[in-house]
């Protein structure tokens, strides 16, 4: 039998136009109250989940983690912490809360590419995992670019960003001293940018075509900020904390991605499910926080193309009453940005929000380098041991042959291997240990690939 045999019928025209616009819109109805312009962009591998290191952003796209999701920390919710990545290879961490690192490690970026740090106000649920970013960042590869701070001042100095900088440095003093056995390089050093807090409006980054932009919050204390990106015609705000003002109305406006955090109206019940008295729940969110009610209020003032919340814990008991009372004044699309690993894709046309797949026990990536003098350099080490350590106690190490099976003892280095910087030319390297730490390096390339078309399309034609 030939396979022509089996062909059947095609389906009368009519049958086929009946299956294939059943239950599409096709302009004749407008679907769902939360999904205008709500879509999955180009580009994703599935529209259903991100998966780590799967996916290239789009050239002219923008892509935002929730890393880090409510006040009080819990395994599924760090403290607060949004990621922001550009097309152009740019990435921005908006609030590093504490334990947040966990899942910037989880979804694949190396420790080193994430070098500029915006925080909002210096509650330590937006900044808890600084030291450790500080410290394991410079130990891996973060060896040519400093760490950038950006946060405001205080109303007196010893409240500022930088006084609180000091008090870190100061603080991780050992940790610090024992790490400059490794090749650190630059990893010690920070860039603080503090900012006056008053100055509303204020653009405290401008590089790269990406603006940032901050404003006050009314947060009990003076020095909470809010913050807004702009870039190629997108934008987003992450308000951070504090009680609804006309500032955010005015500073947000029109921006695509709306974030603001925000507490259902459930103190009492809350009472009973977190063990926060019913007077001290009020009282927190009546001089600190943004009501579910007046989180839908400036959405609505705001106008965003999506608005979301985090910094609120993902129950299901508060979760349907939070959305009740936003849609009380917001009618706009709304998504939660909780719990840990929802993932936002923005272009022009479409603003998709999948749940990311983070895993429990993932690994570090390999550091990654711009690679712009074509070498790989290797700091040298500014310590040794014997600089950092009293003899005795290593005289007391057990001698590596009592525990090494015959035939299993590794040539151990115990001194640094070299006594100047390492240099090699990437040509050199092998190939794999390319692979592994260039994958920025050729991002960029690619980027910089499609800049140029983009420009010698723009030439008139002759
Ligand atoms: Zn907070
Ligand atoms: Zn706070």
């Amino acid at each position: 039998m030939s396979d022509e045999s089996k062909k059947r019928p095609q389906s009368s025209p009519e049958d086929i136009q009946n299956a294939q616009y059943g239950g599409v819109p096709m302009g004749r109805w407008k679907e769902g109250l939360l999904f205008e312009g709500i879509a999955p962009t180009p580009g994703l591998k599935s529209a259903a989940n991100w998966f780590p290191r799967t996916e290239k952003l789009g050239p002219d796209e923008m892509r935002i983690i929730f890393m880090g999701t409510a006040p009080m920390i819990r395994p599924g919710q760090m403290n607060t912490s949004v990621f922001v990545q550009l097309g152009n290879g740019n990435n921005f961490i908006f609030d590093l809360g504490e334990g947040s690192i966990a899942n910037y490690v989880a979804s694949g970026f190396s420790l080193n590419e994430l070098d500029k740090i915006f925080i909002t106000h210096l509650h330590v649920d937006h900044f808890g995992s600084l030291p450790y970013l500080y410290m394991f960042g410079g130990w891996s590869g973060r060896w040519h670019n400093k760490l950038r701070v950006f946060g405001p001042s205080g109303r007196t100095p010893e409240y500022g960003t930088a006084k609180m900088i000091e008090g870190m440095q100061m603080m991780l003093g050992w940790h610090m001293d024992a790490f400059d056995v490794f090749p650190n390089g630059e990893g010690w050093n920070i860039e603080v940018n503090e900012f006056d807090f008053r100055d509303n409006g204020g653009v405290i980054y401008d590089e790269d075509g990406v603006t940032v932009t901050h404003w006050q919050r009314s947060h009990a204390k003076d020095g909470a900020s809010g913050y807004r990106l702009d870039w190629n015609g997108l934008s987003m705000a992450w308000t951070g904390d504090g009680r609804p003002s006309h500032l955010d109305a005015k500073y947000a406006a029109g921006v695509d991605v709306y974030i603001t955090e925000t507490r259902a109206e459930l103190v009492s019940i809350s009472s009973g499910v977190q063990g926060v008295p019913p007077f001290l729940g009020r009282y927190t969110i009546d001089t600190h926080h943004t009501p579910g009610y007046a989180a839908g209020y400036l959405m609505n003032e705001v106008k965003p193309r999506l608005g979301m919340t985090t910094h609120m814990e993902f129950d299901a008991y508060q979760n349907e009453e939070t959305v009740a009372e936003i849609r009380e004044h917001w009618k706009g699309p709304f998504h939660f940005g909780a719990p840990d690993g929802v993932v936002v894709n923005v272009t022009k046309d479409d603003i998709w929000v999948r749940e990311g797949i983070i895993p429990r026990f993932p690994n570090l990536r390999s550091p990654q380098f711009d690679f712009d003098d074509g070498q790989l350099v290797v700091p040298l080490p500014r310590k040794t041991r014997e600089d950092i350590q009293e003899p005795f106690v290593r005289e007391q190490q057990i001698d590596p042959a009592d525990y090494y099976p015959e035939g299993y003892h590794p040539i151990l280095l115990e001194d640094w291997p070299v006594d100047s910087d390492l240099v090699i030319d990437l040509e050199t390297l092998p190939p794999a240990l390319l692979e592994s730490m260039g994958e920025r390096w050729r991002d960029r390339k690619a980027y910089n690939k499609h800049i140029s078309e983009l420009t010698a399309d723009a030439e008139p034609d002759e």
